[in-house]
């Protein structure tokens, strides 16, 4: 099962594709298990269809390679991953471990 964050247009108002995650009691951006169980919460929180439409739901494609975190979409178009934990945005050559020759990767520390 894929783990989800959810986001939404700033303030439900759509300007120029900005966007805002779904936070956690801890101001953290929220990962769910699965998109079903992102729905749910979000219906339970009081969500309507027409809410949950204006929604982007996000999965996980893959961990962090510097700290195993889900690995999600970025919204940031010259970066191809973003990870929440690091807070850092990743060129794709970051994650998968392709040196690109532009971009600098860094290695594994255990
Ligand atoms: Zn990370």
């Amino acid at each position: 099962m894929k783990q989800v964050v959810v986001c939404r247009p700033v303030n439900n108002i759509p300007i120029n594709g900005a966007m805002e995650y779904l936070l956690d009691a801890e101001g953290s951006v929220r990962i769910f298990d699965s998109r079903e169980q992102a729905e749910k919460e979000l219906r339970d929180a009081g969500c309507v269809d027409e809410e949950l439409r204006h929604m982007l739901f996000l999965e996980s494609c893959g961990a962090c390679l510097r700290c195993g975190s889900p690995l999600f979409k970025s919204l940031i178009p010259q970066y191809k991953y973003q990870c929440f934990t690091c807070d850092e945005d990743f060129y794709r050559c970051e994650q998968e471990g392709e040196p690109c020759g532009t971009h600098t990767t860094f290695s594994l520390c255990s």
